[in-house]
C-alpha cells in the first residue's frame, strides 16, 4: 500500500510555476484548475489529489493536515506565521520584493503615518522591530489606491516590475523582504509519510537547482 498525499495549491502564477516542477516528482493534474470547477483534482498518481484554495488560505490547510504539502508565497507564510509548518524547500518561483511603497515627494502630518496594506501582521511586525510608530489599515486589495485619496500615508505591497506602483505615481521606498514561493508540509505528515514526502522533496529539489 503507498501513502495518500494531499498537495494544495492556488490558481494562475503559483499553480503554472509549480507545474513544471510537480512533473519532475512524476506528479501531473489530469484537469487544468484554470477551465475545471473541481475543487479538488486528480492526478496521474491515484494516491495523490491536488487541491485548489486561495493563496493565503494555503498556510492553513498544510497547518491542520488538510493538505499534507503545499506551495505558499513567503509574504503569505510571514503573514500567517508558519505555526505546524516546516518550510523545507524554496522553489524559486513567483519572486518578488516586498516593500513600503508610497510617493516620495509625500510628507505625511500624522505623528503616526498609516500604513494600508494586507500584510498588517508583517508590516506591524516589521516597524515596530525598528521602533517606528505606525497605525496599519488592513486592506484585501488595490493598496495602490490608498496614498492616492488619502486613506494612507504609504503602502506595503508587493513589488515585481514595478510597473504598478508607477503607473500610480508611487515608488518603492524601503525593502521588508525578497519574496519566492516556498514548498511547505504539514508536521505531522513529515513524520509520518516521511519516506513518500522526501521522495518528492528530493526531485522537486533538483528540478529546482537544475
Ligand atoms: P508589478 O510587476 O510590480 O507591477 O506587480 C503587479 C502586482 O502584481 C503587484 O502589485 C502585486 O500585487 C502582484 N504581484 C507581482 N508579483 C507577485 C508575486 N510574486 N506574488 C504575488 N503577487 C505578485
Amino acid at each position: 500500500m503507498t501513502t495518500a498525499l494531499t498537495i494544495a495549491l492556488s490558481k494562475g502564477r503559483i499553480f503554472q510555476e509549480t507545474l513544471p516542477l510537480l512533473a519532475a516528482a512524476g506528479i501531473s493534474p489530469v484537469d487544468d484548475p484554470e477551465t475545471s470547477r473541481k475543487l479538488i483534482l486528480d492526478t496521474n498518481q491515484p494516491d495523490i489529489k491536488l487541491v485548489i484554495i486561495r493563496a493565503t488560505d494555503t498556510p492553513t490547510y498544510v497547518q491542520y493536515g488538510a493538505a499534507d504539502l503545499g506551495v505558499a508565497g513567503k509574504d503569505v507564510l510571514l503573514e500567517h506565521g508558519g505555526e505546524g509548518l516546516y518550510e523545507p524547500l524554496d522553489l524559486r518561483i513567483a519572486c518578488c520584493r516586498l516593500m513600503v511603497a508610497g510617493d516620495p515627494n509625500h510628507r505625511p502630518r500624522r505623528s503616526r503615518p498609516r500604513i494600508a496594506t494586507k500584510y498588517a501582521n508583517t508590516t506591524r511586525r516589521w516597524f515596530a522591530d525598528q521602533g517606528r510608530q505606525v497605525e496599519v489599515i488592513k486592506l484585501y486589495g488595490s493598496m495602490e489606491l490608498a496614498p492616492l485619496v488619502g486613506l494612507a500615508d504609504y503602502i506595503v505591497d508587493v513589488v515585481d516590475t514595478g510597473n504598478t506602483l508607477r503607473a500610480n505615481g508611487l515608488a518603492p521606498l524601503e525593502h521588508i523582504a525578497d519574496i519566492s514561493s516556498r514548498l511547505i508540509v504539514n508536521k505531522a505528515a513529515m513524520k509520518m509519510k516521511h519516506v513518500r514526502i522526501k521522495a518528492i522533496m528530493a526531485r522537486m529539489a533538483a528540478a529546482v537547482s537544475a
